[in-house]
């Protein structure tokens, strides 16, 4: 395990407590220190949105060879498929995962945690099986929404699969912080407004504290999650038997 686990921090005091440069150079030593464990297991979750496009850049700081993947969907907006193909231009080590199976039209209305399992869900265990990842980095922060404030920098919610999430303990102002200080470039959608980038028909612009209050408006996953991180993703014929 490493070694920024067994600090047994209390994220909520670190959230307030560090300061951006301490924020930044922790970030960094989560992801070196997963490096050194993981090697080329480690692999990026990159959504494209301004969390995992600050990750993939403190990433490729760390390792300028590290892998990831995009997990994209038909219902993406037209400039974040756009944004995608750039990003991917310019790191083609990054692979795109699409689910382009049949669904039922507007399934994304009548059963939108099924619509996001099969779009979303399948295609990161797929990812997840053949790229060979035994640690994935992503972009969670628990500022971000009610269902983000339990998660821990490293965890390991499937057997096997270590989850890092290295700006876990950044507040929303930070990331833009980093994205300006650094130039790096987003998804020109944040200049619309939006301050979480999901599916079109799925994503509103809002307002208010709860940064992911755009997600899934009028349905009961409103603000909630796609499942990419609450469901299992090892595949059963790898969890051991009773799970
Ligand atoms: S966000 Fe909406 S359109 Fe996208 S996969 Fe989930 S339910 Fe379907």
């Amino acid at each position: 395990m490493l070694n920024l686990l067994k600090t047994e921090d209390n994220l909520k005091e670190l959230v307030d407590g560090l300061t951006f440069k301490q924020k930044v150079d922790r970030s960094l030593n989560l992801i070196e220190e997963a490096l050194d464990e993981y090697g080329d297991s480690l692999v990026v979750a990159n959504s494209l949105g301004k969390d995992s496009i600050v990750v993939w850049d403190l990433a490729k700081k760390v390792s300028p060879g590290i892998k990831g993947f995009i997990i994209t969907t038909r219902y993406k907006p037209y400039a974040t498929k756009q944004f995608m193909y750039e990003t991917v231009e310019k790191y083609p080590e990054l692979k795109i995962y699409e689910n382009k199976e049949d669904i039922p039209d507007e399934l994304y209305k009548t059963d939108p945690d099924k619509c996001c399992e099969i779009l979303k869900v399948k295609p990161i265990r797929r990812a997840i099986e053949e790229m060979n990842v035994k640690c994935w980095i992503t972009g969670l922060r628990c500022t971000e929404g009610r269902t983000r404030t339990d998660f821990k920098e490293v965890e390991e919610r499937d057997r096997g699969l270590i989850k890092l999430n290295p700006i876990l303990i950044w507040k929303e102002r930070e990331v833009w912080e980093y994205l300006a200080l650094y130039q790096v470039k987003v998804n020109p959608l944040y200049m619309e407004g939006y301050r979480s980038l999901g599916c079109a028909p799925c994503t509103q612009i809002t307002t208010g504290d709860n940064e992911r209050a755009g997600r899934w408006i009028g349905t009961s996953k409103c603000g909630g999650e796609c499942g990419i991180h609450t469901k299992p993703l090892v595949s059963a014929a790898e969890e051991p038997a009773g799970v």
